[in-house]
């Protein structure tokens, strides 16, 4: 059997691409078998680092409070990155970003509040332009009257409720809130019920340059004397910026998004970003594939074996698998047992069910399983169900274990600087072969 990767990436999430941007941009001949949907798509398109610390606190400057991350657990991915490593891959994964067209503020190296669905104020490091962050809030405190649009029509999204938590915080408590619905052009040519239409089907009809006066005119309309009106996130996919700009322009108003409920037209534009920038670099996307075992011998990966090839075994040099967690299939939950399904990994976890969660559904401590993964040394190498460390085998993002991602408010930060550390790692070993 002849090699045919030096890197093949198991899983085209945030950490499975980020890895593939960093080998391809070296020249590693790179692949990513990407099975279907990743979290980015359920996500805020918003990056965290790291938002509460242990007490559920917010913390305002996430590199700061790293070392007491590490210092805390160090079994934490982050230990694993190092400090520098975490900046240097966040610097590298915003710089493909915006070669992409996509802009990721930060606020001074604090963290900034994104405004949910729900109309919550959550912390976060990186976030989109078009959305809730600092620049808005400044413009937010200087006018009294917010208006907070939804489409007629569409269920996904309900404004009275952003409202009502956006009125508990002290930014809005005085402020005058109008709510309003818009009607979209495109409906009064379908057939179609309104109540079908998702938020692909919206940020499609946002993307039809022809329909923009009349959507411009429908804003005006319901948002009353507003000068700052919010629209769930769909101003479209791939060309957001110029159809944000012209709308702003059409209206006289200051117009920002909200992250609606999935799929994320938010998350859908970074991972867009993402594949685009590893295809360009000569990276082999392999969507809708998935693997479905991996054979070890000696400590080593010997082959892959993937769903549509049969018996036919996929080679390459080194493999990441960045498959995600439960969410994601990366990770199984038996009934009383807890694995790693394609190469049976050392998990790290509780078997017991009852311990896998809090009997509180809400508890900002969050869930235990959260924080189950797999288990690798300070290289990412994981540890076979013998108990030996496979060599050419890394991981990394959600599929970690030593972390949770959903307490910590640190899941997009773990899964870049993970997957950038392991492709530095693949680089250094394949250059110095
Ligand atoms: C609902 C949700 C919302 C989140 N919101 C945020 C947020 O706003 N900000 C933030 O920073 N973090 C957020 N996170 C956390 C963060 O998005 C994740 O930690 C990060 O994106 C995980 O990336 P990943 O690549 O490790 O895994 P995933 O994104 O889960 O990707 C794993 C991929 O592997 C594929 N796969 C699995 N098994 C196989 C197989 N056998 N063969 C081939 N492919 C396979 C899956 O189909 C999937 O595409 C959120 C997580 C979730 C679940």
């Amino acid at each position: 059997m002849d090699v045919i990767y030096d890197c093949l990436i198991i899983g085209g999430g945030l950490a499975g691409l980020t890895c593939g941007i960093r080998c391809a941009s070296n020249g590693l001949h790179t692949a990513i078998i990407s099975g279907g949907m990743n979290s980015l798509h359920f996500s805020s398109g918003s990056i965290d680092i790291a938002g509460y610390n242990t007490k559920g606190e917010i913390i305002k400057k996430p590199f700061d409070y790293l070392k007491t991350m590490i210092k805390e657990n160090s079994a934490h991915p982050y230990a694993k990155t190092g400090i520098p490593g975490v900046r240097e891959s966040l610097n590298f994964i915003t710089g493909k970003f915006m070669e992409e067209g996509i802009n990721l503020n930060h606020n001074n190296d604090m963290n900034h509040f994104h405004v949910t669905t729900l109309g919550t104020l959550k912390p976060t490091f990186l976030s989109q332009e078009s959305v809730f962050n600092t620049d808005v809030a400044d413009i937010a405190n200087s006018h009294n009257k917010i208006a907070i649009l939804n489409f007629k029509g569409f269920r996904d999204y309900y404004p009275e409720q952003t409202a009502a938590n956006l009125k508990k915080n002290s930014m809005f408590k005085d402020k005058e809130i109008i709510l309003g619905d818009i009607s979209l052009p495109y409906y009064l040519n379908t057939e179609k019920n309104l109540h079908e239409f998702r938020s692909i089907d919206l940020a499609r009809i946002f993307e039809t340059e022809r329909y923009l006066p009349r959507i411009a005119e429908e804003i005006k309309k319901a948002s009353g004397g507003a000068s700052i009106v919010s629209l769930p996130a769909f101003i479209g996919i791939r060309n957001y910026k110029t159809i944000r700009s012209k709308l702003q322009e059409m209206t006289g108003k200051f117009i920002y998004e909200i992250p609606s409920l999935p799929p994320s037209i938010l998350g859908l534009r970074l991972d867009n970003a993402l594949k685009n920038s590893f295809i360009n670099l000569g990276g082999e996307y392999i969507a809708g594939e998935r693997v479905v075992s991996g054979s070890i011998k000696n400590n080593q990966v010997e082959f892959v074996t993937t769903r549509n090839s049969g018996n036919i075994p996929v080679q390459s040099k080194f493999y990441v698998l960045t498959t995600g967690s439960f969410f994601s299939g990366g990770l199984a939950a038996g009934f009383d047992n807890i694995s790693e399904p394609l190469f049976g990994l050392k998990v790290k976890g509780e078997n017991k069910r009852s311990k896998w969660y809090n009997s509180n559904f809400f508890d900002r401590k969050s869930h235990p399983f959260l924080g189950f993964g797999v288990e690798t040394d300070s290289k990412f190498n994981p540890v076979s169900g013998s108990g030996k460390t496979i060599k050419n085998l890394f991981c990394a993002g959600s599929v970690l274990s030593g972390y949770n991602p959903v307490s910590e408010g640190s899941g997009g930060g773990v899964a870049v600087s993970t997957a950038f550390k392991c492709a530095e790692r693949i680089i250094k070993e394949i250059k110095n072969d």
